[in-house]
């Protein structure tokens, strides 16, 4: 192991390296701290602020007392201080991707383009901010005049994971900001370093104090922190982007106090290929939404469907590009696929790939863990001969594996992409214009990708339905989750 891959990337403003939390426009440090890791060598890149229940208080205190001047100020003013932001962290993406290589292992070229995606968050609501509108509603009495205002809950929490450390945080608070909204953000134990530079870059955007706090935590503090929030009155909505599990969790807590709610929660993406698809578009697809972010993310294509005219042409190209990933540090040259966050994740990875070996299951590519790289990694893999009964073809494996199956008519397809009781994205490849719009309206998911492996961006809704959750992030609809709708009423007005 080189001396480069055991430390802190040097950066071109050290000052973006934060270990404390964000509380009232300071840095305070809490009662303890907990270490951050490199996910690819296994060192300790920094200690790190573990924010408690009395500090989550403190955090609400301060947005509630931000919120007023905050919700009055104009949309453009909010949406200049969005968009200074966002600029600064263009300018800074080369620090903030090295930072998130270090903690989170995605490959650098990855973390610079999650950089341009958080971005591109703040300077879509720095614009749609804007567009809040209202309306006037003719009355059936003369005497009355009728309006529907649209204004801020009030201040939110949000509760992100360490597979986007940037844009899932900037996915939630772009919008809640740009309502008029006050926000609090506890990220991921893995990855605090990327939220707290981006934080101290809204402080230089010059954010007021209180508007955003962010609060690092450990596992267990981490309890502490969402059960202050979720019982908090003062805390009128919660954003959750994370396990369908701990989703339940929180919605459980918030109950008592009837909090607005986004729930991002987990997947288990389909991805159908049919006999008419386009051979190269469908297996470039497939590297694409499998494994980018080394198959670590809630709409990583899980299952790989593929119709029998096409599947063995399918599988021998598909197996010819996985052979080929360059499979490493994320911060080497000509890596694409890094490793896994840590290792329960591998080890659910290698389970989820040993059951189906053990079931019948052939390992076309790789298979192996590849402890020689580091402690995490795993090697992209393309598993044939998977059954509906496998581990990896119900549950999220969250890694770089692609499991295929085969069918052979499109009811037996829609069958197999509808039987999970998850609903947050599905992809397939047809160029039959009927098939299209028949299997779009028929698979029950949030987002539907048809002839592609990408399908989210800033101006879009982003979000499933069954137990993935609900709430969207992205779009209008992003906007929509942080303003509250008032009727006016006026009567007399002929008196
Ligand atoms: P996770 O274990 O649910 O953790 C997510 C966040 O919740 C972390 O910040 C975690 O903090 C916190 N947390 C965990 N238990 C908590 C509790 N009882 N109270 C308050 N906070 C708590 O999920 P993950 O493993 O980080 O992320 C992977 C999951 O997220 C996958 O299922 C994936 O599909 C899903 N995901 C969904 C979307 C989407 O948009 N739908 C996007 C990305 C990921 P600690 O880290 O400190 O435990």
């Amino acid at each position: 192991m080189s001396e480069a891959d055991t430390a802190l990337p040097a950066l071109h403003d050290a000052s973006l390296l934060r270990v404390d939390a964000l509380l009232g426009g300071e840095w305070v440090s809490g009662p303890s701290r907990f270490a951050v890791h490199n996910p690819a060598t296994g060192t300790h890149l920094a200690d790190v602020t573990s924010g408690d229940a009395d500090q989550a208080r403190l955090m609400v205190e301060a947005a509630e007392r931000a919120l007023p001047s905050w919700r009055s100020r104009s949309a453009r003013e909010r949406g200049l201080l969005l968009s200074r932001w966002a600029q600064l962290l263009r300018q800074n993406a080369d620090d903030l991707a090295q930072l998130m290589t270090a903690e989170q292992g995605k490959p650098l070229a990855e973390a610079r383009g999650e950089v341009s995606y958080a971005a591109s968050f703040l300077e879509w609501y720095a614009e749609e901010g804007k567009r809040v509108y209202g309306e006037t509603i003719p009355s059936s009495d003369g005497n009355k005049r009728q309006w529907v205002w649209r204004q801020p809950v009030g201040v939110c929490a949000a509760i992100t994971p360490w597979n986007f450390p940037l844009a899932m945080i900037t996915r939630k608070v772009a919008p809640a900001l740009a309502a008029g909204c006050t926000v609090m953000v506890k990220p991921a134990e893995q990855t605090p370093l990327t939220a707290l530079a981006c934080a101290e870059l809204a402080l230089r955007a010059g954010l007021p104090a209180g508007v955003l706090a962010v609060l690092p935590a450990n596992a267990d503090d981490s309890i502490a922190v969402g059960q202050v929030w979720c019982a908090h009155p003062g805390v009128r909505h919660l954003s959750f982007t994370g396990s369908t599990e701990v989703g339940r969790i929180l919605m459980a807590q918030c109950a008592p106090t009837l909090k607005r709610l986004s729930m991002e929660l987990g997947g288990h993406a389909p991805f159908i290929v049919f006999d008419d698809a386009d051979l190269d578009s469908a297996v470039e697809g497939a590297v694409q939404a499998k494994y980018r972010n080394s198959g670590q993310t809630c709409i990583s294509a899980n299952r790989l469907l593929v119709q029998a005219g096409i599947h063995d042409a399918f599988v021998e190209r598909l197996a010819e590009r996985v052979a080929a990933l360059h499979l490493g540090p994320g911060t080497q040259a000509g890596v694409q696929v890094g490793p896994v966050i840590d290792a329960s994740a591998l080890a659910k990875v290698k389970a989820h790939v040993d059951d189906a070996l053990a079931l019948g299951a052939t390992a076309r590519v790789g298979g192996q863990v590849r402890g020689d790289l580091g402690p995490t990694f795993f090697e992209p893999t393309l598993l044939v001969g998977v059954t509906p009964k496998m581990r990896c073809a119900v549950e999220e494996t969250f890694g770089p594996v692609a499991p295929v199956l085969r069918f052979d008519t499109e009811a037996q397809a829609l069958a197999l992409a509808n039987a999970s009781e998850y609903g947050l994205a599905a992809y397939f490849y047809s160029r039959d214009i009927g098939r299209v719009i028949r299997l779009a309206e028929a698979l029950e998911y949030g987002m539907v990708g048809v002839n592609t492996g990408l399908i989210s961006s800033a101006e879009l809704p982003f979000g499933g339905v069954k137990q993935s959750g609900f709430g969207r992030e992205g779009g209008h609809h992003g906007l929509e989750e942080y303003l509250d709708t008032k009727l006016v009423c006026v009567g007399d007005v002929n008196a």
